[in-house]
């Protein structure tokens, strides 16, 4: 995200009080800090130009095809924290209209998470619902799989939980074969 100088200084000012108020705001080594964090937070707040992403659309031929991507990387940050989340996403498409290049499904996994802080859930259905409405594909099916800095280092403390959700669409919400296909040719 895109902000002027005098917001940038205004936000750094903001994130210079807190840190002078629980008394660790005169270090040397947090003298970058509220540079760094505010860099930190703009980089989860990018606009996504779902059309660059996709790119150019390919008419699908009559096919019952399933096409599934496994292990693309992940990452977000929680709006409740502004902790990170790192992990994996998993997507299976039937085309109906359209079919994209197999790259394009990476990078809308890569693009939804730094739009806005948010949550896990709620990015699994964004990325379901673009398939969906961009492709108008037979189905869709998105699963997340990731591990929360908020579980793992605040709250209750506990690292190595893996979060997973699902979004399913069309087939794979009506058509238990067609699930089970999809979990089967990729490895959670
Ligand atoms: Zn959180």
């Amino acid at each position: 995200m895109h902000i002027t100088q005098q917001a940038r200084e205004e936000l750094e000012a903001h994130v210079g009080a807190i840190l002078e108020q629980i008394g660790i705001g005169e270090e040397n080594g947090t003298k970058e800090t509220p540079r760094r964090f505010v860099d930190y937070l703009l980089e989860y707040r990018q606009e996504l130009d779902i059309n660059g992403i996709l790119g150019k659309k390919f008419p699908a031929k009559d096919t019952h095809n399933l096409v599934a991507q496994s292990d693309i990387p992940f990452r977000m940050v929680c709006e409740h924290h502004l902790l990170p989340a790192l992990g994996r996403a998993y997507i299976g498409y039937v085309p109906g209209k359209f079919l994209v290049g197999l790259s394009k499904l990476t990078r809308l996994v890569q693009a939804v998470g730094v739009e806005r802080p948010s949550l896990q859930e709620h990015i699994c259905d964004r990325i379901a619902n673009i398939i969906d409405t961009h492709l108008e594909p037979k189905g869709a099916i998105v699963v997340i799989k990731a591990e929360h800095g908020c579980m793992a280092c605040r709250g209750i403390n506990t690292p190595g939980v893996t979060t997973v959700t699902s979004s399913v669409r069309g087939i794979f919400r009506d058509v238990a074969h067609a699930r089970s296909e999809f979990f089967s040719l990729i490895s959670l």
